[in-house]
């Protein structure tokens, strides 16, 4: 069965008038049978390629996911979709109901922690009634390339070849090449199951600009942006700062989030955020997996991100909707100082990828070309020169500047 011929399936289970991105191709290679490899950025919906086809197979989806959160809240979506869905994890008290139910074949779609899946008895339960789909989520957690290499994730293997009649389908937002092949190689995915998605968000309009004051360009850049948004700090302390500051400059609802609040503060400013229609969160990089919000209007970077995947990842959380949406970094000599004086600091096995990563980034606060292309070569695909909607497209003079300034920090 083709994906065409599940849009009916997916405009009654989901909502949803046609795929998006890549998603058909994933969903027909899955419903063919064949072992998949999905690289599409966050956001993409790559969830909807394994549930859809819960609901259309005959016979159970496994999903591994390596986040309890994250899986609770896909548990809550798929079920609100009426798909017959459950998990088994260290917080769920109804494992032998959730067993038993996958016996009598009562579940379309079933989420497991890595290390349950590669455990005796659920290679048991999953020989009691073999399963219509294996799907392993952040599957770059299999790689030691990946940002996020989970030993867990290697002991799947054995599972996934006791059941050679399983189709796989392996699932990440991690672009990079060596990941990518990796996790083919771990999980015996051919080359040709590779289905790579456009990185582009071309509603997102990218500025990067030095730090001069930093209140003051924040609270501008959220003059201009009325609605929802997150301005990432490279500090807990920052955090509070800043909330501070910009809830007295802007008029609007500004919380601080970071990973010292307690768990019920932070869940409050998390559900307050998801709810509100102008309200701006300060925070560290503790803030924003598994937040669904489409209508984010604007993400800020107050520092220098960790990353050039992490800054497409943070700032990938606005516009989801594909309305409008800006980013915007400041970033100053003091975040290279310190960035490289962490160099010196890390083992030396790590000290080549870290610079590399450092490097990357000193290349895009650094450019004068289009920002979109830099961020997409990054990962692998070849742009159009000008994108039309950055800084450096939109404004080329106004970033001579920060060109020589980044140019004297870099060779410091
Ligand atoms: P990913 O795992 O790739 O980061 P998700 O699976 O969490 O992304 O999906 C992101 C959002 O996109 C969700 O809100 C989901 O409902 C939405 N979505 C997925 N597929 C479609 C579609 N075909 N049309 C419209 N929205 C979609
Ligand atoms: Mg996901």
């Amino acid at each position: 069965m083709s994906a065409d011929a599940l849009l009916p399936l997916l405009k009654s289970t989901f909502g949803f008038d046609a795929f998006r991105g890549k998603q058909a191709d994933v969903v027909d290679r899955v419903m063919t049978g064949e072992n998949t490899l999905a690289v599409m950025p966050t956001g993409a919906g790559k969830s909807l390629t394994y549930q859809l086809p819960a609901v259309a197979l005959t016979g159970c989806v496994v999903v591994v996911s390596p986040l309890i959160a994250l899986m609770h809240d896909q548990l809550r979506g798929a079920r609100a979709a009426g798909i017959r869905a459950a998990s088994l994890t260290s917080v769920d008290a109804d494992f032998a109901e959730t067993r038993q139910a996958y016996r009598d074949g009562a579940l379309d779609l079933l989420y497991i922690a890595p290390e349950r899946a590669t455990s005796e008895g659920f290679r048991t339960l999953m020989e009691a009634r073999t399963p219509a789909l294996f799907a392993i989520d952040e599957a770059h957690c299999v790689s030691e390339w990946g940002h996020d290499f989970r030993p867990d994730y290697r002991l799947l293997r054995p599972l996934l070849d006791a059941f050679p009649a399983v189709p796989r389908l392996a699932l990440t937002a991690t672009a990079d090449k060596h990941t990518r092949e990796d996790i083919l190689l771990q999980l015996g995915i051919p080359a040709e199951g590779l289905v790579l998605a456009g990185f582009d968000r071309p509603n997102i309009r990218y500025r990067v600009t030095p730090r001069v004051s930093p209140a003051k360009q924040l609270t501008d850049f959220i003059a201009a942006n009325p609605g929802p948004g997150i301005v990432y700090c490279p500090t807990r302390s920052g955090t509070e700062r800043l909330a501070e500051q910009l809830a007295k400059a802007t008029g609007r609802p500004v919380a601080a989030y970071h990973a010292g609040l307690d768990a019920e503060v932070r869940s409050r400013v998390q559900h307050d955020f998801v709810a509100s229609e102008d309200g701006i969160v300060t925070a560290t990089v503790a803030f924003g997996m598994g937040i669904d919000k489409p209508d984010v209007r604007f993400v800020a970077h107050a520092g220098l991100p960790k990353s050039i995947e992490s800054y497409y990842q943070e700032t990938g959380r606005a516009g989801r909707d594909g309305d409008p949406a800006e980013a915007l970094m400041l970033w100053g000599a003091d975040d290279f100082a310190k960035a490289r004086m962490r160099l010196s600091e890390l083992p030396e096995v790590r000290v080549a990828g870290e610079r590399v990563r450092l490097n990357a980034l000193a290349a895009l606060v650094e450019t004068v070309e289009c920002r979109r292309a830099l961020l997409l070569r990054h990962f692998g695909e070849t742009p159009p020169e000008r994108c039309g909607n950055c800084d450096n497209c939109l404004e080329p003079a106004a970033q001579v500047d920060a060109t020589v300034l980044a140019q004297k920090l870099l060779s410091a």
